[in-house]
């Protein structure tokens, strides 16, 4: 697990002054490095019958899509504002300034579907929060939400239903 940890480099100052970004792109283009992530997330979902990933725009979906295949399931996609083309659910957000939308299409998911939602990175929780109530929203049984990374320090996953939160690496 350090050896994946150690992939991830860190970019001072992006996107803006004083933060650090964890840049999970070189893990993603290290073949093996990629591999082994999406066969230990899809690991402990296999045999609970997922019905469909939820993946978030846009590294949730490199995730997702690939967890939904491994695991025979769905790709349901959650994405910016005025992206989809059918009818829409949305929720905004607050962020540290200001708030953002995200909208996941109204047929996307069933009542009683098992949900498995996968992003990047839980930073604030804001994002996944806002993921969540949407899910919940159109009837979907949320089984987990997964993460490749966590910034621990946040504490995002206070935001986030209690038990249903993992993440393979932790920062
Ligand atoms: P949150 O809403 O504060 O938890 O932020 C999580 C969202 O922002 C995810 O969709 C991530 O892709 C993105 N994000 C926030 N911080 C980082 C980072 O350091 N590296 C990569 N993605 C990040």
């Amino acid at each position: 697990m350090q050896a994946l940890k150690d992939i991830i480099r860190d970019i001072h100052d992006f996107p803006k002054k004083g933060i650090i970004f964890k840049d999970i792109t070189t893990l993603l283009q290290d073949a093996k490095s990629y591999q082994r992530t999406i066969d230990l997330l899809s690991h402990r979902y296999v045999g609970q019958h997922i019905d469909k990933v939820v993946g978030v725009e846009a590294r949730g979906f490199i995730i997702g899509s690939a967890l939904a295949y491994k695991l025979g399931a769905g790709i349901v996609m959650v994405r910016k504002p005025g992206k989809l083309p059918s009818e829409t659910f949305s929720k905004t957000y607050d962020l540290e300034y200001g708030t953002d939308t995200l909208e996941i299409h109204t047929d996307a998911i069933k009542p009683g579907e098992k949900i498995l939602i996968a992003d990047d990175l839980l930073a604030t929780g804001g994002t996944m929060c806002a993921v969540v109530d949407m899910v919940q929203n159109l009837g979907g049984e949320i089984v987990e939400c997964c993460f490749m990374a966590e910034l621990e320090f946040l504490n995002g996953r206070a935001k986030l239903p209690e038990g249903k939160v993992f993440s393979l690496l932790s920062f």
